[in-house]
């Protein structure tokens, strides 16, 4: 059994239970277990020896962490953070270490008592998760003198509190899990949230352990599975709403990541004969080229530990610096519309936020490790535990961990991250990838990917396959003996990789490579060309882009125009709004590089998910039905005259077209109409730009007549209004196996919005993902859509499929469609009609 550290009465008085203290969010446990003092006396003594880990900056409380790693945390008087610091005196500095008796604040309790509701003053164990109360004082205490309490760990800090360490519950449930792969990554941020959203502490059990349910770690480390049953138990003031959250999303659906690959079983090594290794499919391909053998060397952890406060400091500057950089790739991926590595490096972040990690860390730092060497084990305990479930989805976890892990000991060392260069067309060897890895490489770098670990539904798979790259994984350790610069066959489609490739099966692969790419080729050079029907009607295949770069890409795949500027590019990652003359500096340049095409712009959409910080805008409780679109820009009316003025000005605006986001009705249309126009006088402009409105609301598309007789033209932002017409976040991963624009509900509204255009003879566009979307174009075009713009990468194969479409049939079968009852029948059906090659 653990020594108990015993505790002295920081001030005299009489001892109270927490359940007295007028404040339900001490009497609720919600800041841990302890004890309350009504003072008498008006200096807070230390109760033990410790380091200050914190004081308030208002000086009113203070945490004084233990060597065995009890955070002790000392409120002085009820809601005194309101008195901003008046009658307290602090003797003490955070990160001193200080010795048990030693003054600590200096309370100036006839001043407090006028001010505050109560001088009672509260003695918790911040961390009481993994710190149990052994001994509680009660009646007098004499500060600096009578033993308060005692405290001890509930043993190794772990993932997941042993059974003695059940938390008392007001309240308990029984949940069912819903999510296809048990509670795994995604599952368990989304029950981390609703835990979070409560003034309550909840914890799950199953399987005889215990997890706290703000703990992504912890919950992935019950090892809960599809169907399984878990006790939920909640207490605090919002104990009873915080366990309906939590059972909510336990039992919520969300379907099987297996499903999202085709995971063929490794083939018998016997059946492969000499020379080859076989694996499991990760991404399909041919991939023919030199093995690079990748090792990123392991970060260089100091051992030797300094001050505890110089400790802390260190770990916690690591973990800021560690969450900008994710920041920072986040936008970069979301600026480039890479959804795969924004959601891989959203879920990275949710770990870098969780509790137990951070928590375990700051632990072994209390009992004098290290920050390196704290948060190295604290990620390490928590990959064993993640890595020895049967689960392998769980199992692919602990690589992120493992990329995390890296992230933040480099920031703790302030070394540069050493890896080794991968030359151009390799297929690159490792034991085990992790999403930065592949992140900090060239696109032209890799050729193919051969893992002796890892599985088809890690983040490194989801990104291989989002970026075409050929990859085997699970192939055991012996594919890391292979000698660097071999040339090597890696069929990735039938698992397996030839190392001894013979003469006729490589001269067979190339013929393949050859051809797929000469494919891809020939689509290249006839995108430059316009897409006709096999019946003539010419279809504008455009591109969506965020700046003048992009532009230039546009051109260069065979975009016949821009249809779809995301003018919030030039305003995210900036302390403050670009200038008028800067905005028409950006526009100006993407009209240059667009060499005679047209470009049409959207006026900035900001707020919901698209946040920029220096606008201000308010909080909201809804906020992707809240303030954002063309709505920030009548609350914003001199952000939206400053763009309209730029684009007024810039030079051959007859090719600019201005595009509304978010317009729910015609007077939003109407409001802006009337403003251009003042606007273009001003300047003495006649010849106005066309105008048209995006429909992204149900209500737009349901009143797309109304909106044609005033717009030039209509722009369907299918991301949104399928969001909004089937009421499922966009940005909720757990939602978006249910997010199909395909849905035969879109599919009517897309069929009213072209009718209502054509009845004033206005053509309708779409902008949002279903214009990529292959499958749907036939479709699209057969409900009247005569534009579709996409990213530029993906014009080539969009336009081959237009020309292999006839427009007679595809308005015929898109009517059938719109009878069906949901996106799967709608999928099949067109599968069936329109087969891709
Ligand atoms: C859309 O909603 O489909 C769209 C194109 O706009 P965004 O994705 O920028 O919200
Ligand atoms: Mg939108």
């Amino acid at each position: 059994m653990t020594q108990a550290l015993e505790l002295k009465a920081p001030l005299t008085g009489t001892v109270l239970p927490l359940e007295q203290v007028p404040d339900p969010v001490f009497a609720g446990r919600m800041m841990g277990d302890g004890l309350a003092i009504d003072p008498t006396s008006s200096t807070l003594l230390a109760p033990c020896d410790g380091v200050v880990t914190q004081i308030a900056r208002t000086h009113h409380a203070l945490t004084l962490t233990a060597a065995n790693g009890a955070e002790i945390l000392m409120h002085i008087g009820i809601d005194t953070v309101s008195l901003k610091g008046e009658g307290f005196k602090p003797l003490v500095a955070q990160g001193q270490t200080v010795t048990c008796g030693q003054a600590l604040i200096e309370a100036d309790f006839s001043f407090i008592a006028g001010k505050a509701p109560s001088l009672i003053t509260v003695v918790v164990i911040a961390n009481s998760d993994t710190q149990e109360m052994a001994e509680r004082a009660t009646g007098a205490v004499t500060a600096g003198q009578s033993i308060l309490m005692r405290v001890r760990a509930k043993g190794a800090a772990s993932a997941v509190a042993d059974a003695s360490a059940t938390p008392s519950a007001d309240t308990t449930a029984w949940a069912v899990v819903g999510h296809g792969d048990g509670v795994h990554a995604r599952p368990a941020a989304m029950i981390q949230a609703a835990a979070k959203a409560f003034n309550a502490r909840v914890f799950l059990r199953f399987s005889g352990q215990e997890a706290n349910a703000r703990s992504v770690v912890s919950l992935m480390g019950l090892g809960i599975g599809h169907g399984d049953r878990v006790e939920v138990l909640a207490s605090g003031p919002e104990a009873g709403q915080a366990l309906a959250a939590v059972v909510e999303a336990l039992e919520a659906h969300s379907p099987s990541a297996h499903g999202e690959v085709e995971a063929p079983a490794v083939p018998a090594p016997a059946a492969l004969g000499a020379g080859k290794v076989g694996g499991v499919l990760a991404a399909p391909g041919l991939a023919i080229g030199p093995v690079a053998q990748f090792a990123a060397a392991e970060p260089r952890v100091v051992e030797l530990a300094g001050e505890l406060g110089t400790e802390y400091n260190a770990l916690a500057r690591a973990l800021a610096t560690v969450r900008s950089a994710i920041m920072s790739q986040m936008h970069a991926a979301l600026k480039h519309g890479d959804k795969a590595m924004q959601a891989i490096f959203d879920a990275h972040l949710a770990l870098l936020d969780d509790p137990e990690l951070v928590g375990a860390a700051e632990r072994a730092i209390g009992q004098g490790k290290s920050a390196g060497v704290a948060f190295r084990d604290a990620a390490r305990t928590q990959r064993q535990v993640l890595s020895a479930m049967n689960n392998p989805l769980l199992a692919e976890r602990a690589n992120d961990l493992k990329d995390l892990e890296r992230r933040v000991l480099l920031a703790i060392s302030g070394d540069a991250d050493q890896k080794p260069v991968v030359p151009p067309r390799s297929i690159l060897i490792a034991d085990d990838l992790t999403p930065s890895d592949l992140a900090g490489m060239p696109a032209d770098a890799l050729a193919g990917v051969v893992l002796a670990r890892g599985g088809a539904t890690s983040h490194v798979a989801i990104l291989v396959r989002a970026r075409g790259i050929p990859a085997l994984v699970a192939t055991g350790a012996a594919v890391l003996q292979i000698e660097n610069g071999l040339e090597v066959l890696l069929d990735a489609t039938h698992g397996v990789l030839d190392i001894t490739p013979a003469a006729d099966s490589l001269q067979a692969a190339r013929q393949q490579i050859d051809a797929r790419r000469d494919t891809l080729e020939h689509m290249k050079r006839q995108a430059l060309e316009p897409a006709h029907t096999l019946d003539g009607q010419a279809i504008e295949v455009a591109a969506n882009i965020a700046n003048e770069r992009d532009a230039r890409e546009a051109a260069r795949c065979g975009a016949d125009s821009v249809g779809l500027l995301r003018s919030e590019f030039l305003f995210i990652e900036r302390e403050s709004a670009p200038s008028r003359d800067e905005q028409q500096a950006a526009y100006q340049a993407v009209l240059d590089a667009l060499e005679g095409r047209n470009a049409i712009m959207r006026t900035l959409d900001v707020g919901g998910d698209k946040e920029v910080p220096y606008l201000s805008l308010p909080q909201e409780d809804n906020p992707a039905l809240g303030l954002r679109g063309i709505r920030s820009g009548f609350a914003r009316p001199a952000l939206l005259d400053d763009q309209l003025t730029a684009m007024l000005a810039t030079r051959q605006a007859s090719r600019l077209r201005i595009l509304l986001p978010m317009v729910a009705d015609v007077a939003d249309l109407l409001r802006v109409k009337a403003r251009l126009a003042e606007l273009a006088a001003e300047m003495g402009i006649t010849a106005l730009p066309q105008l048209g409105v995006m429909i992204e609301v149900p209500s737009a598309a349901l009143l797309a007549d109304q909106l044609a007789e005033h717009a030039d033209f209509l722009s369907i932002g299918t991301n949104d209004l399928t969001q909004y017409t089937l009421a499922r976040d966009r940005c909720n991963p757990d939602l978006a196996a249910g997010l199909d624009p395909m849905h035969p509900a879109l599919l009517r509204l897309i069929a009213q919005t072209a009718a209502g255009a054509a009845k004033h003879g206005r053509w309708v566009g779409v902008c949002g993902a279903m214009a990529s979307d292959l499958e749907a174009a036939p479709v699209l075009i057969g409900l009247g859509v005569t534009e579709l713009s996409v990213s530029p990468g993906l014009i080539p194969e969009l336009k081959a499929r237009v020309r292999a479409l006839d427009l007679a049939m595809c308005r015929r079968e898109a009517q059938s469609l719109l009878l069906l009852s949901s996106a799967a029948e709608v999928r099949a059906r067109a599968r069936e009609i329109w087969p891709q090659v």
